[in-house]
């Protein structure tokens, strides 16, 4: 599948609604583009930049318990206090986690399968 091209990639609105269509759209986009990767020297995620759609990668982290993201959305919500702030870079790890984990629980579900059916004498 070809990704959609870049200049459909801002939608802007001043519904709710629409926005959060947006928020899950960058957050595909993120995904599609296999923007989250794990920095082991500094242990953390890293929410890298889409050539031509931005330009700046993102540090996520887990701070005493918390997931924060170094961008400016996130900041700014921490600023005024809010909890837990959400940003498209947070939601694009938590997808990509999440899809990793789900990969995982299917390869782990067909070797067991495949092993099984191995050990089966007829
Ligand atoms: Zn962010």
């Amino acid at each position: 599948m070809n990704p959609e091209p870049i200049s459909n990639v801002q939608l802007y609105s001043h519904t709710a609604r629409e926005l959060k269509q947006t928020q899950r759209h960058k957050i595909l986009k993120f995904i599609e583009h296999n923007c989250i990767e794990y920095d082991q020297a500094k242990k953390v995620f890293i929410c890298k930049h889409i050539d031509g759609y931005n330009k700046t990668d993102y540090t996520l982290s887990k701070v005493g318990g918390e997931w924060t993201c170094d961008c400016q959305h996130y900041v700014t919500a921490k600023k005024h206090g809010e909890e837990n702030p959400f940003c498209s870079h947070l939601g694009a790890l938590f997808e990509s986690l999440k899809r990793k984990h789900n990969r995982r629980r299917e390869e782990a579900i067909r070797m067991t399968l495949e092993n099984w059916s191995e050990g089966v004498v007829l």
